[in-house]
């Protein structure tokens, strides 16, 4: 096995951007950009919890940053730069070239170099925490306290994907490889909404990045917020792939699916065609799905305004009775 110098030199070792210490060093540096705060989110992903073992290394490093992007993203916050720690239980020199490769691949698109990390020999399985650091001015961070009855909630891109190419992978679908095939990229090259994220800053009012499922991720706005919400369920958006499929498996993947990696946010009614220009002058869409309630809890309701009852097990203690 190469040394643990040789490994950073050769995987993680990027030339640093101008004005920026970075490998190499006790410590990466970076200018703090005037009037802004500095925003910083830490994500960990574990072996078998977070992924599968024989994962594409490529995805692997690619998702290791998106979801840590995606975070900065749901904050408004441009990306400046980021770090990475690494415990392996072995190296292979290839899997860490792919690896590498997906990583510096979305850190190149997003301008976000990496600066520093740690690298260490593992006893048992690969475990991987990516910090990102980001800017935003603090009157536009989008808070999730700062949702408000009244307001539309809106939901970026399409949901439900990432959660059926996870339970087809798992076996707890019926094997249907065109379907994996339709649905795998969303779970495991997600896209990180960052342009959104910051042309939504100082416009939306509260927001956060769907990685634990529609429901409960709002349902952390709500609660920050003090407020509940009323969603539409027939004006959800849910992803292409799931045409065909029975609606339970639809409704659980699209409501409680986790791994979707993008945006629910809120904001004023008035603000509707700001929201719509500002998301397309980021490239998503975007689709309001209901309104913040003075009422705590969440009620999903039909076509006919009819609550539904078999909502995503896990998530009740989220709901209005
Ligand atoms: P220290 O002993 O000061 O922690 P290390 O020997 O662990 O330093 O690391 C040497 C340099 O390589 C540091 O600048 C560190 O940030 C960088 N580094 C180590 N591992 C990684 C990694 N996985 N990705 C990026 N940089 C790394
Ligand atoms: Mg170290």
């Amino acid at each position: 096995m190469a040394s643990e110098f040789d490994l950073i030199a050769r995987y993680f070792t990027r030339p640093a951007p101008a004005g920026m210490l970075g490998v190499g060093d006790d410590c990466a540096l970076f200018p703090a950009p005037a009037g802004m705060h500095i925003a910083t989110s830490t994500d960990l992903l574990i072996q078998g919890r977070h992924f599968f073992p024989d994962v594409d290394p490529a995805a692997l490093g690619h998702k290791a940053l998106a979801v840590n992007l995606s975070d900065l993203a749901a904050m408004g916050a441009r990306p400046i730069g980021c770090v990475l720690g690494l415990a392996l239980p072995q190296a292979s020199e290839s899997w860490l070239a792919g690896f590498a490769q997906g990583f510096h691949g979305l850190a190149d698109r997003h301008g976000c170099p990496l600066m520093g990390g740690d690298t260490t020999r593992s006893p048992h399985d690969l475990a991987i925490s990516v910090t990102v650091f980001g800017a935003v001015a603090p009157e536009r961070a989008l808070r999730r306290d700062a949702a408000r009855a009244g307001d539309d909630i809106w939901v970026s891109g399409a949901l439900g994907a990432a959660d059926v190419a996870y339970r087809l992978l798992d076996g707890q679908l019926p094997a249907d490889p065109q379907r994996l095939a339709a649905t795998r990229r969303a779970l495991e090259w997600p896209e990180p909404r960052v342009a959104l994220g910051q042309a939504l800053g100082g416009l939306a009012r509260a927001a956060i990045d769907i990685s634990d499922g529609l429901l409960q991720d709002l349902a952390h706005v709500l609660e920050a917020s003090g407020v509940g919400a009323h969603l539409a369920y027939e004006t959800l958006p849910v992803a292409p792939a799931l045409r065909g499929l029975p609606a339970a498996t639809v409704s659980r993947a699209v409501l409680g699916g986790g791994d979707v990696y993008e945006l629910c946010f809120t904001a004023a009614p008035g603000d509707r065609e700001r929201v719509r220009a500002a998301a397309a002058a980021a490239g998503v869409p975007v689709t309001p799905i209901g309104r913040v309630d003075p009422r705590p809890g969440i009620v999903v309701a039909d076509a006919d305004g009819r609550p539904l009852a078999d909502l995503p097990r896990g998530f009740d203690h989220f709901l209005a009775s």
